[in-house]
């Protein structure tokens, strides 16, 4: 297991972490220069903030400070109640392979979605088997364009508290599963992201990382769970401040041959969010180096 206690060589700031600062929205490019002053080597970006400073930008700051992507967020949400749904389902998912592409990210992330419709407050229905024979179905497709243009597909499999509204692949075997049908080969072309929020209670992890191997392994995520959790989506923990045990996790992933970055994300309405993000990174090297 690599030491990560002198430095931070392996962090990469998933860059919702620090989207807003002291409460107020905060700009993409202020987020790469505030990393890379740090000495942050990498990020992985969400494709809103992308959008609105520009894809050009990105890719030109990204390239300016020598950043490398941990990965991209994100595409998925595959389910659709029509036809029409899931053409633009299927549409949208290329474009965030090609930028994911633009960007040089090591793997764009998946976030398949659930039951259609829930997200926005009324779901079109509740056959979630249906929802998931169409994220297999969407996956299949988006694989098929992003083999041809070499982007991994990381499938990042979401607390089941999330498989309504956000994602029906809740556990690493879901999300394994998958890619063993898509991808007996083990190309490297379909893996997971494992976000130790969503699968650290999960009896099966070790063994499901084990069956993962080195292939499959495409991005690990850490921050904490906290006790108790007052916003099921945005009181994501500080790595240390909470009960996830992220330094076996992430030996588990390395025994593996991962060697990727340990990407922070965490989204955090009523703590991280309101402080300073400068103070926001700061704590982010300093627990990558005692707590993670
Ligand atoms: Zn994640």
């Amino acid at each position: 297991m690599r030491d990560f206690s002198q430095d931070h060589h392996w962090l990469s700031i998933n860059t919702a972490t620090i989207r807003k600062s002291n409460g107020t929205d905060l700009p993409l490019p202020v987020i790469i220069e505030a990393c890379a002053r740090r000495g942050i080597r990498a990020i992985s970006p969400w494709r809103d903030q992308v959008t609105a400073a520009g894809l050009a930008q990105v890719s030109r700051l990204v390239k300016q400070h020598g950043l490398s992507l941990s990965g991209y967020c994100r595409g998925g949400m595959f389910p659709a109640a029509d036809a029409a749904g899931l053409k633009a389902a299927r549409d949208d998912n290329r474009r965030a392979i090609d930028e994911a592409r633009e960007l040089n990210a090591a793997c764009l992330v998946l976030v398949v979605g659930g039951l259609p419709g829930a997200l926005a407050g009324k779901a079109a229905h509740k056959d979630i088997a249906l929802s998931r024979s169409q994220v297999t179905d969407g996956i299949a497709q988006a694989l098929e364009y992003a083999r041809s243009v070499g982007m991994p597909l990381a499938i990042e499999p979401l607390h089941p508290m999330y498989a309504a509204d956000r994602a029906c692949i809740n556990t690493m075997e879901q999300a394994l599963d998958v890619c063993d049908e898509l991808d007996p080969g083990r190309t490297g072309a379909l893996g997971v992201a494992v976000d130790v929020y969503h699968v650290w209670w999960d009896p099966k992890l070790q063994s499901q990382i084990a069956r993962a191997g080195k292939e499959r392994l495409l991005a690990f995520h850490v921050c904490d769970w906290l006790t108790p959790t007052a916003d099921l989506l945005n009181d994501r923990g500080m790595m240390g401040d909470g009960v996830i045990e992220i330094a076996k996790i992430r030996r588990w992933v390395e025994d593996q041959g991962f060697a990727g970055f340990s990407e922070v994300e965490i989204f955090s309405t009523g703590n991280w969010w309101q402080r300073d993000h400068d103070e926001v990174l700061d704590t982010c090297i300093a627990r990558h180096k005692t707590a993670v």
